[in-house]
């Protein structure tokens, strides 16, 4: 993967629901708000930073076997 999002987009990116911080999922697929308990794919290198498109972690984490905490 060589599309990773760039420290800088991630410090100026914030959950659209909660305007929080969102962090990094540790595959760099998506961008997690633990507050909210939404995961906000990145297609393409480009976070999809809508509620309506988000997952909630659960969803997330099952339907990508591999990640786990
Ligand atoms: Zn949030």
């Amino acid at each position: 993967m060589s599309e990773s999002i760039s420290k800088e987009l991630l410090e100026i990116i914030a959950c659209p629901k909660c305007k929080g911080d969102v962090e990094l999922s540790k595959k760099e697929d998506a961008l997690l708000c633990a507050k909210c308990n939404l995961a906000y794919e990145i297609r393409q290198g480009i976070p999809v930073m809508l509620i309506d498109e988000a997952l909630s972690l659960e969803e997330y984490q099952r339907r990508d076997g591999s990640w786990q905490d």
